[in-house]
């Protein structure tokens, strides 16, 4: 028998919509993927050349629990320099990826029950995690409006004496919005609660810097990793960093569950803080003309963007001129127009009416799945 909790997990529509792409492609269709959420470029050489390097080295074993300490002295300095923060490598712990550690602060930090605040719409991933901690999310709606944030006086209003942390998410995915230090500010004043920032995009954003949380409160434990900044999504690794107190149960948490991240690749995750400064630029360069170019073609076409995204690789886009129902929408573009997109009510009935276009494609495949919806669009009409 499949346990309670785990038949409450809730599935990620994205990946059925990618399961439907994979099936056209099979049959020979020809499908331009506006739907994914990893970035389209090669890892850089510096990165690669170091695994390899690592390998010939035979950095094969089990490294320290919390992970290898010249990576967590890395990602110290890297902290430092990007916020000006200061962060101890007993404060970080590295894994295979971001996801793992999202699932060991929500270990961490919640017993059965213990609430955790998201916002709808959110990265579906969430309420997974929490609920596999034994948690519960408390949703918060969030307005397009007002650029998907929260409301201090919805958070006020949602906190209870079992309210464990408010999760944040900026850069973030879907919306593409960046929070502003005073949004982040007035979160960071929520003192009882932890707050749980995932900056996995901090770095892709082309109007000024993406603040941290670490910047406003050292309540708070901060997600981020590879996969998105340095391309870096198959090689999984990511990290958590949290308050002092929870050192030692980390390093319990991880020994146990996973004993460490692979070495070598910890090895590359060194050059990735300290010599992709160059492609690292390359990159965000190029993803803010393909932001710029969606943009203004989403909005020809009708779509309505209300604050305009400026980070991350996505827009989630307003469709309800079109349409109501974002699954059969996606779907539908996705066989007829021959382009991959993701339905808003994946990350949430907040994102219902909405379509989330991913500009980690290159122009040339961008200009094309925009011609093929514009076209599908108008014979719709
Ligand atoms: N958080 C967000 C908001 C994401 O979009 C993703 C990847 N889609 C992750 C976390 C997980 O990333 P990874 O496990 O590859 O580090």
């Amino acid at each position: 028998m499949i346990s309670k909790r785990a038949s409450q997990f809730t599935s990620f529509i994205v990946m059925d919509v990618m399961a439907k792409v994979e099936e056209l492609e099979r049959r020979g269709e020809h499908i331009i993927h506006m739907e994914v959420g990893e970035p389209d470029f090669p890892t850089p050489k510096v990165i690669a050349d170091e695994a390899i390097d690592a390998l010939s080295r035979n950095k094969t074993r089990y490294t320290h629990a919390l992970g290898l300490l010249e990576l967590r002295q890395a990602i110290c300095d890297f902290y430092q320099k990007e916020h000006g923060v200061t962060i101890t490598p007993d404060q970080v712990l590295v894994s295979t990826g971001t996801s793992p550690v999202l699932l060991f602060a929500m270990l961490a930090m919640l017993d059965s029950g213990d609430e955790v605040i998201v916002s709808n719409p959110r990265y579906p991933c969430y309420q997974n995690f929490i609920l596999a901690a034994g948690g519960a999310m408390k949703e918060i709606r969030t307005y397009p409006e007002e650029g998907f944030q929260y409301r201090p006086e919805d958070i006020k209003k949602n906190l209870s004496p079992r309210t464990k942390a408010i999760l944040i998410n900026s850069p973030c995915n879907p919306t593409g919005i960046v929070m502003t230090k005073d949004q982040l500010r007035e979160i960071a004043r929520f003192d009882g609660p932890y707050i749980l920032s995932d900056e996995i995009y901090s770095g892709l954003s082309y109007d000024g810097k993406a603040h941290s949380i670490l910047e406003f409160t050292d309540r708070a434990f901060v997600i981020n990793g590879f996969s998105k900044l340095y391309a870096m999504t198959g090689w999984r690794l990511g990290y958590l960093i949290f308050p002092k107190a929870f050192s030692a149960v980390m390093q319990k948490i991880h020994q146990n569950f996973m004993i460490s991240a692979n070495g070598f690749i910890q090895w590359a995750g060194i050059a990735a803080l300290t010599k992709a400064g160059d492609d690292v630029a390359r990159m965000v360069q190029i993803y803010d003309e393909r932001r710029r170019y969606m943009l203004a073609r989403l909005k020809d076409m009708g779509f309505v963007i209300h604050v305009e995204p400026t980070g991350a690789f996505y827009v989630l886009a307003d469709g309800r001129k079109f349409f109501t129902d974002s699954y059969r929408e996606a779907f539908r573009i996705t066989e007829e127009a021959k382009v991959g997109v993701t339905p808003g009510v994946d990350f949430g009935s907040g994102g219902e009416g909405f379509l989330r276009f991913s500009y980690a494609t290159s122009m040339e495949n961008i200009t094309e799945g925009l011609n093929r919806l514009e076209r599908y669009l108008k014979s719709k009409r």
